[in-house]
């Protein structure tokens, strides 16, 4: 069943509720994938569960559903924060898709000392964020926040715990100072918590020290190798989920 996320404000979803498509969508629906007056979709928007509709009305500039009935409650939200620093366009793109996939809940866009660039096309990355929960069959689409500098997202991040991805440590060897991801998550259970991943130049010695300082940021190992950010922001977050999110 085609499953469309509707961004657009609307009423809450109730039975029999008139839902006209953005343009976009409408022409998904019957240019794309040929569908008419009719024929049945599942629609949800992060806030009133997954519903069941008809198409209504299938004009060539106007698509109108029907809601029909709820098929599955909106479920609570709360997977992990992902902080990520701006790094080359096409691996943050598959950053954005693989964290929906995985049940992030929000994925705060950072500038640090050593991001390249400062401009996101935010838009496009959102719509590959309500894409990839279409796809991954979430009731909700991530938040993607725009940069800010690390400094303003430290000063509020909006979570008790921020786990902080130092690759630093890959170099500690085995009297290393800083703890696994898994021994981290143990002692986390029930925070409300943010994955930190630094940019390709990694993170400067003056945020390694600040962050350092911080009581809530708790510096993890991810290995003693050096990952590509996509690489350490996916499996961040899939142990994080392993551990303590919805994959239990
Ligand atoms: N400065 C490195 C690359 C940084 S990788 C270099 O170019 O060689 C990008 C980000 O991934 C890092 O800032 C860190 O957040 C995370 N990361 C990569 N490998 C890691 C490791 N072994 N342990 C912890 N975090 C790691």
């Amino acid at each position: 069943m085609i499953r469309l996320f509707i961004s657009e404000p609307a009423p809450p979803f109730a039975a029999g509720l008139m839902l006209p498509l953005n343009i976009d969508q409408g022409r998904y629906l019957t240019s794309v994938m040929r569908k008419g007056a009719g024929d049945q979709v599942s629609v949800f928007n992060g806030r009133d569960g997954e519903w069941t509709a008809r198409i209504a009305e299938a004009g060539k500039r106007l698509v109108v559903l029907k809601l029909v009935e709820q098929t599955r409650p909106q479920p609570k939200g709360g997977g992990p924060v992902l902080a990520v620093a701006l790094i080359k366009r096409s691996p943050l793109e598959y950053i954005i898709e693989k964290a929906t996939e995985l049940g992030a809940s929000k994925i705060q866009l950072l500038m640090t000392r050593r991001t390249q660039s400062d401009h996101v096309k935010l838009e496009r990355l959102k719509i590959i964020a309500q894409e990839a929960a279409e796809q991954t069959e979430r009731l909700d689409a991530p938040e993607i926040l725009p940069p800010v500098k690390l400094d303003v997202f430290l000063a509020a991040p909006g979570v008790e715990a921020i786990i902080f991805g130092d690759e630093d440590s890959a170099h500690e060897g085995e009297d290393r100072r800083t703890k696994p991801l898994l021994e981290v998550l143990s002692t986390l259970t029930n925070k409300r918590a943010a994955i930190l991943i630094g940019p390709e130049g990694g993170f400067d010695d003056h945020e390694r020290q600040t962050l350092r300082a911080m009581e809530s940021v708790y510096p993890v190992n991810l290995g003693p190798r050096i990952l590509r950010a996509d690489t350490a922001a996916i499996s961040a977050l899939t142990l994080y989920q392993a551990a303590l999110g919805d994959w239990r």
